[in-house]
This record gives structure tokens, sequence and C-alpha cells, in this order.
């Protein structure tokens, strides 16, 4: 299943990784550098998904991932934050914040794209998603 999802980063090495590793399953990737650039193409391209980037300059993911979520239209997206693992507390806030869910930076080629593909499963019932 090919999914249109919308990474939010603003690291060019973890984008480059993050991309290469889900273009070759065959998803097609929407790229924004930062949290003001990524809510205005989330609502330009519709993505099924959304990788957040919590540590973001200037708007951090936490508040991205509010503003998603108070906007009804952009609200079903699914959102996964992409979270250090240093930092304490950044799973527990962007959970709270409206994600769906977490990955752990750094990325492990091994089972990102399994990890993310583990949040595009629809639920049966709810259509249109
Ligand atoms: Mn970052």
């Amino acid at each position: 299943m090919s999914a249109r999802i919308l990474l939010i980063e603003d690291n060019p090495q973890n984008r480059y990784l993050a991309t290469f590793l889900l273009e070759r399953r065959g998803h097609e990737l929407f790229q924004a550098e930062s949290g003001p650039q990524g809510l205005a193409m989330a609502a330009s391209v519709c993505p099924d998904l959304i990788l957040l980037d919590i540590q973001l300059p200037g708007m951090d993911g936490h508040a991205v991932a509010r503003a998603l979520k108070s906007d009804p239209q952009l609200r079903p997206i699914p959102i996964v934050a992409v979270t250090s693992y240093a930092m304490v507390g950044d799973r527990e806030k962007s959970l709270s914040a409206g994600a769906e869910g977490y990955i752990e930076k750094p990325i492990n080629p091994e089972t990102f794209v399994a990890e993310v593909e583990r949040f595009l499963r629809t639920p049966s019932g709810e259509a249109g998603q």
C-alpha cells in the first residue's frame, strides 16, 4: 500500500534518510523544513500520515501537533512524532499534544519503514482516511 507522507523535519540528513527509506517502499514523500511550512503543506497535500520532528527551530513539534489537531480538516491525519531518545519527556508531551505515536531517533534503517507503516493501518469502520 502506497501512502502520501508528509515529513516535517529540519535536519537535512534525517530528511534524506527517512525519504530514501520510505520512497524505496513506494510511498510518496512531501518535505517541510519548519512547523509553519509543514502546516501549510498538510493543508495543501492532505497526506495520509505526518511524520513530525519534535525538535524544530521556532515552532516546535508539540506546537505543530496541537495546531494540526485543532484544525477540523487536519485532525484525522495520524501524526507520528519523531523524538530523540535523549530528550526525556518528549514522547509523553508528543502524545498529549495529539500525536498517535512516536518513533525514536536516531532513525534505524532496519525498522523505520515498518514502524511508520504500523500507523498507516486504517481502523476498520473508519472510512475515508
Ligand atoms: Mn530537528
